[in-house]
Formats: structure tokens, C-alpha cells, sequence
């Protein structure tokens, strides 16, 4: 018989799938392609793939017959049950040291279970994120690899060839043990979650305070786009306000005002707690778009309850106005990065993971739904203190928020005098000047709780005493 000439196996046909087979074969890789429904692989075979290194495989048996040892088989399929049915089904064809990669937007401790039960069987289990939509599938996604570190060296050229490149470097590396490239990919949807609803609320503040059509919304966005705001996000955002439908009128204007969300936010926001991290600014954007949902509550509060009414010629220098909203999304950015790379810290203590925190930024620098210019400070930042105990702490944030501040604040008192709500705004201002507090009135509450249920109390160092012993528990 013939030798297998696969050096990839991949099952899930579907947007991403698809893309990613392209992509792999275009980087001189042969793909073995299967999907659940036979009929796309066929379909796929005579359209996409004509001409590419692209096997078409009608069966699991089939599918891995056609690869080389050790076998590497990525998963995009359907989250959740999918994941476990082919496992099952792949499992009776497999050997000791093939490699399963799950590619979808798995739950973390998912990938822990899989990983641990697939380990006693002596195949190594990958959990990889996967960002950057179609586009990023097919031209270079970012990659967040963990999971079993024995298949890294079998998977690393394959992975770090399709991905996203950043100043030449691979937007893919190593990011730790068992469900670790799950969680980071997590985090990073939760901090996008935190990313879209600090921009939603600056257009809001354009629109309502001051009075700007969406085209003057899309010049301002164009211009952050040249700064430190520079991202994906942003460049979207500017063309999203510029589309016009036939009637003249703006599309994003027509769109129903109730945000959707599958979960990945939630779930950040639900670790957080989970793991006591103050990781305030995801919760807020994961609220804000439940609050958005009540919609007709909303309506009809909005004709109930009262509240200052927005009034532009408040705004006397437009110029002002427009560069102090730009320090305040900069500065919210700066502290739901800090707060996102908190919770990865925390996580990797609590889970035991060696987490490799300048790759995981690298690895958000391109390709995914955050890339930007931003994240390439913040891999500078981890490069030169890997272990950082807070980003807040690296020089350049730090002077960078301190500069920022006092657009951050007029920008947060005038939506707040003017009724116009910014959660993701305040709240990351609440925590900046909560962090940078030596005294928080915690003292109180202490007090509060000793009171109501005799929990007792530490005191400051200085009046310990017999009376006040330092140290009792809390
Ligand atoms: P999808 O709609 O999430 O999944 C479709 C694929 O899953 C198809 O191959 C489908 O097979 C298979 N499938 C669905 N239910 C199944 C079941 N019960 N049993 C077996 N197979 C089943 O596809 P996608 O949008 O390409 O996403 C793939 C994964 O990547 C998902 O986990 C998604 O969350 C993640 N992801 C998506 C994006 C994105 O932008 N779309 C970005 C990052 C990550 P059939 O053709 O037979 O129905």
C-alpha cells in the first residue's frame, strides 16, 4: 500500500473550516478535509479546493488512513456535543501519540476534561483558539495553542505558518497546559466584548452630547485609526458609520438597538468572579448589552423617568471635546487590558499553569478581532518583565494613563452631568482611582460585618495590641 501523504487532517466544513483547510494548503501543506454532512466535502472538492493539496475523506476511517504519523487531526466543528461525538468516533482509529486539535470556541474546562481523558488513553489533546472570523481563517488567524506540550513540536510549524505574522513573528506560540489556549482565547473574547462597548459608548457621546452626524462620528474614528487607538475595531467602526443605504440614511441608524451574545463574554465575566479578580470593565460591557435587550422596558422608561436632557452647546471647543473622548477610550483600554492580563495571572496560579504572557500578547497583535497597535506595547511591556505583576505598573502605561486623565475625567463628568450613560468608561475610572488607593473604605465594612455576624476584624499594623491583635481572622 501506499504511504499517506496528509500532513493534516481536519473535520468541519463549515466557514472556518473551510477557509483554514485553504489557508493550510496554500502554505504547501496536504489536507485532508471531512465533514459530517459527505455531500460538502464533495461540493468543497469541485469548487474551493479544485487544484490544491486537498484530499476529500467520506469517512473518519478514511480520513485517517490518509495521514502521516503522528496524526493531526483539528476539530472545527459546532462547540459542545459535536466535539465529543468525533472524538468517539476518531478514537477507534487512532495510536499512541496521534494529536486531536480542537479548533472551536470550547469552554475551557471542556478542554480540561478532554484533555485529561485523552491523555489516559495516550493521545495528546490540543484546545486551540481560533480568532480573526473567515478573513483571519483563511489569510492568517491568530492561534492560541495548550493543552498537551508533546504535540507542540509535531503542530508549531504548520500553526505558526498559517497565522497571522506581526512584524514578521507568528501571532501563534505555546500558551500552556491542558484548557490554557481555551481560557486565554476566553479572555480575549471577553476583552473584545470590553473593546466594542468603550467604542459604542464614544459614538454615543458624539451622537448625543455632541450632536455629530455619523459621517463626522467616521472621520473622528479615521483619525483615532492614525493613533494610539489604532486597531481593527476602530477601522471597522469608521467603515460601519460611513455606509449609507439607498434612502441616504446611515444603515447602522436603522439597526435595531438590542445587542446579541453567544457567551464567551459571560463566561469571562463568571471566572472573574469565580476567581475574585476585579475584572470590572468586561461585566460591565456583558450588563450593557443585557441592558440593551430591555428594550421595550426601556422605551418605556424612557417616557417615565426623568434625567438631564444632552445639550451640545455645553461643548464649547469641538476640537477639546474629540481629544478628550480619545484619552478617555485610551485610558478605559489601558485599565481592561491590565484587568484582562489580572485574570490570566490569577488563573494561572490558581489552575497551576505556566502561562507565557508576552506570547499571549503577541498573539493578540494580529489577526484576531483585537489586534492592534496597542498590543504591541503591551507585548513590549511583557518582554521586558515577563512575570509584570500588573500592566498598570510597566512604565509606559503607567505615564500613559497619568496623561490621559484629565480628558478621561472630563469626558466621564460630562456624560454623567448630561445623562448619557458609559459604563465600560466610569467603571474603568472606578477602578483606576480603587487601585491607586492606599486607604479604601473596606475598614467600615470590616466593622459593618463584625457587627451583624461577628466575623472580627485585622487592624492596621500600627494599633495592634493585646486588645487589637494583628492578624485575627477575617
Ligand atoms: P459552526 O456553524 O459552528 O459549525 C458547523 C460545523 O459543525 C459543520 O461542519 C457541521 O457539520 C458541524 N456540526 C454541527 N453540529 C454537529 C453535530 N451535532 N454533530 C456533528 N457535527 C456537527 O461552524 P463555524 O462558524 O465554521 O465555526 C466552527 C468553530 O469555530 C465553532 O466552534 C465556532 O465557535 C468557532 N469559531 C468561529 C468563528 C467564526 O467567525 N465563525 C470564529 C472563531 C471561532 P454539518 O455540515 O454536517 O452540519
Amino acid at each position: 500500500s501506499t504511504q499517506p501523504q496528509g500532513d493534516i487532517g481536519l473535520i468541519g466544513l463549515a466557514v472556518m473550516g473551510q477557509n483554514l483547510v485553504l489557508n493550510a494548503a496554500d502554505h504547501g501543506f496536504t489536507v485532508v478535509a471531512y465533514n459530517r454532512t459527505v455531500s460538502k466535502v464533495d461540493d468543497f472538492l469541485a469548487n474551493e479546493a479544485k487544484g490544491k493539496s486537498i484530499i476529500g475523506a467520506h469517512s473518519i476511517e478514511e480520513l485517517v488512513k490518509n495521514l502521516k504519523r503522528p496524526r493531526r487531526i483539528i476539530l472545527l466543528v459546532k462547540a459542545g456535543k459535536p466535539v465529543d461525538l468525533f472524538i468517539d468516533q476518531l478514537l477507534p482509529y487512532l495510536e499512541k501519540d496521534d494529536i486531536i486539535i480542537d479548533g472551536g470556541n470550547s469552554h475551557y474546562p471542556d478542554t480540561n476534561r478532554r484533555y485529561e481523558e485523552l491523555k489516559a488513553k495516550g493521545i495528546n489533546f490540543v484546545g486551540s483558539g481560533v480568532s480573526g472570523g473567515e478573513d483571519g481563517a483563511r489569510y492568517g488567524p491568530s492561534l492560541m495553542p495548550g493543552g498537551a506540550e508533546e504535540a507542540w513540536p509535531h503542530i508549531k510549524e504548520i500553526f505558526q505558518s498559517i497565522s497571522a505574522k506581526s512584524e514578521g513573528e507568528p501571532c501563534c506560540d505555546w500558551v500552556g497546559p491542558a484548557g490554557a489556549g481555551h481560557y486565554v482565547k476566553m479572555v480575549h473574547n471577553g476583552i473584545e466584548y470590553g473593546d466594542m462597548q468603550l467604542i459604542c459608548e464614544a459614538y454615543d457621546i458624539m451622537k448625543r452630547v455632541g450632536n455629530f452626524s455619523d459621517s463626522e462620528i467616521a472621520e473622528v474614528f479615521e483619525k483615532w485609526n492614525t493613533g494610539v487607538l489604532d486597531s481593527f475595531l476602530i477601522e471597522i467602526t469608521r467603515d460601519i458609520l460611513k455606509k449609507n443605504d439607498d434612502d441616504g440614511i446611515p444603515i447602522v441608524e436603522k439597526i435595531l438597538d438590542t445587542a446579541g451574545q453567544k457567551g464567551t463574554g459571560k463566561w469571562t465575566a463568571m471566572n472573574a468572579l469565580d476567581l475574585g479578580m476585579p475584572v470590572t470593565l468586561i461585566g460591565e460591557a456583558v450588563f450593557g448589552r443585557a441592558l440593551s435587550a430591555l428594550k421595550s422596558e426601556r422605551t418605556r422608561a424612557s417616557t417615565i423617568l426623568g434625567g438631564p436632557k444632552a445639550d451640545a452647546s455645553v461643548i464649547s471647543d469641538k476640537k477639546k471635546f474629540v481629544d478628550d473622548l480619545e484619552q478617555a477610550l485610551y485610558a478605559s483600554k489601558i485599565i481592561s487590558y491590565a484587568q484582562g492580563f489580572m485574570l490570566i495571572r490569577e488563573a494561572g496560579k490558581t489552575y497551576g499553569w505556566k502561562l507565557n504572557n508576552p506570547a499571549i500578547a503577541l498573539m493578540w497583535r494580529g489577526g484576531c478581532i483585537i489586534r492592534s497597535v496597542f498590543l504591541g506595547e503591551i507585548t513590549k511591556a511583557y518582554r521586558e518583565e515577563p512575570e509584570l505583576e500588573n500592566l498598570l505598573f510597566n512604565q509606559f502605561f503607567s505615564e500613559a494613563i497619568t496623561k490621559a486623565q484629565a480628558g478621561w475625567r472630563s469626558t466621564v463628568a460630562l456624560a454623567v452631568t448630561q445623562g448619557i450613560p458609559t459604563p465600560a468608561f466610569s467603571t474603568a475610572l472606578a477602578f483606576y482611582d480603587g487601585y491607586r488607593s492606599e486607604r479604601l473604605p473596606a475598614n467600615l465594612l470590616q466593622a459593618q460585618r463584625d457587627y451583624f455576624g461577628a466575623h472580627t476584624f485585622k487592624v492596621l499594623p500600627k494599633y495592634a495590641s493585646e486588645k487589637y491583635p494583628e492578624g485575627q481572622d477575617v
